[in-house]
């Protein structure tokens, strides 16, 4: 999978079956939404073929390449992929590849930390504000303000940093912040900035071997943190954080891709796929020119030519 785009065939799926594949993995509709309904080492059977993969994923590399140049000409809509994962799950590995062949001016990555002091003095959604992409741009947020619902939630007592005022700390705070979620996101989507969510669905069989790796491997060591191993121990409460997160708030306007992700080549594939079949549901062809503008261009020409 370490080939370029450049030496490697581009290969497409064919439109029909990559509606059929995304549609797999799309939730639009959180009712009756069931975690264990998806299976991480998923591969759409005999839809695609692993030796098909990385042409497969520079076609998509290079259609996404392509796409984002549009955007950025046109200069109205904005794209905010944003992704959730446990740990070692492949977030870091997915945006660095299906980012690839894209022209960095146009994007931008938000990795979201703990909080900061700072960030601590506001509403959560205070952060994800100032890092919501411009009109023309690709924003992706590694980590978001899902947060507050998945590891807050897995340790309510990270709520005390949040000095909220008690009455607003009842039974029902995760309703609420999940209700706040998704008039945010009906917000974005009205307002031209399309939100795809992605949550990157490994299992914990993988995730341990995941670790193994990182603890066997002298040059991977670093990507190991202690807190990694704690954070497994709650392997229960963050799948039932997740899985009532994705149910409140799974739209059409602002779908989750429940994406296997056991297997990287795979993962990576149906979330280029995603996002590219979000861009061309876009209407992305440039605004006409104005007469005013395209009088400039004629005169700008005809400037050009006298010159010498
Ligand atoms: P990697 O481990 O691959 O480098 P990462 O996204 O796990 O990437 P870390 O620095 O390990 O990055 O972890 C960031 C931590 O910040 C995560 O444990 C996450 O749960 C935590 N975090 C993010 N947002 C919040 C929040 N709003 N409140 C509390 N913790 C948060
Ligand atoms: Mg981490």
């Amino acid at each position: 999978m370490s080939q370029t785009a450049a030496n490697m065939p581009v290969q497409h799926l064919s439109a029909g079956r990559t509606r059929k594949l995304l549609a797999r993995y799309r939730v639009t509709e959180g009712k009756g939404f069931r975690l264990k309904d998806h299976d991480p080492t998923d591969t759409a059977g005999r839809t695609i073929h692993k030796h098909d993969a990385v042409a497969l994923l520079n076609g998509g590399v290079e259609r996404l390449s392509r796409l984002q140049e549009k955007l950025y000409a046109q200069d109205r809509w904005a794209l905010l992929p944003v992704f959730q994962a446990m740990d070692a799950a492949g977030k870091d590995g997915t945006i660095k590849h299906v980012m690839s062949g894209v022209n960095p001016q146009g994007v931008q990555v938000t990795s979201f930390k703990a909080p900061s002091t700072e960030e601590l003095r506001h509403d959560f959604l205070w952060r994800a504000v100032r890092a919501l992409p411009e009109r023309g741009r690709i924003g992706i947020f590694n980590r978001s303000y899902y947060e507050e619902t998945l590891v807050v939630r897995v340790h309510p007592e990270m709520l005390e940093k949040q000095h909220l005022p008690p009455a607003t700390v009842g039974r029902k705070i995760w309703d609420k912040r999940l209700e706040a979620i998704a008039g945010f996101e009906r917000f974005l989507a009205d307002q031209g900035t399309v939100v795809l969510k992605f949550f990157l669905h490994v299992s914990k069989d993988e995730q341990k071997r995941r670790f193994m790796e990182r603890l066997n491997d002298k040059t991977k060591n670093w990507k190991f943190s202690a807190s990694d191993l704690t954070e497994r121990n709650y392997w229960e409460e963050y799948q039932a954080a997740y899985e009532a997160t994705i149910a409140a708030t799974a739209t059409p306007h602002a779908p989750w891709y429940v994406v296997p992700a056991d297997n990287k080549w795979f993962t990576r594939l149906v979330v280029v796929a995603a996002i590219v079949d979000t861009l061309e549901r876009l209407d992305l062809t440039p605004a006409a020119l104005s007469p005013a503008q395209s009088a400039a261009i004629a005169a700008a020409r005809e400037r050009l030519m006298q010159e010498d």
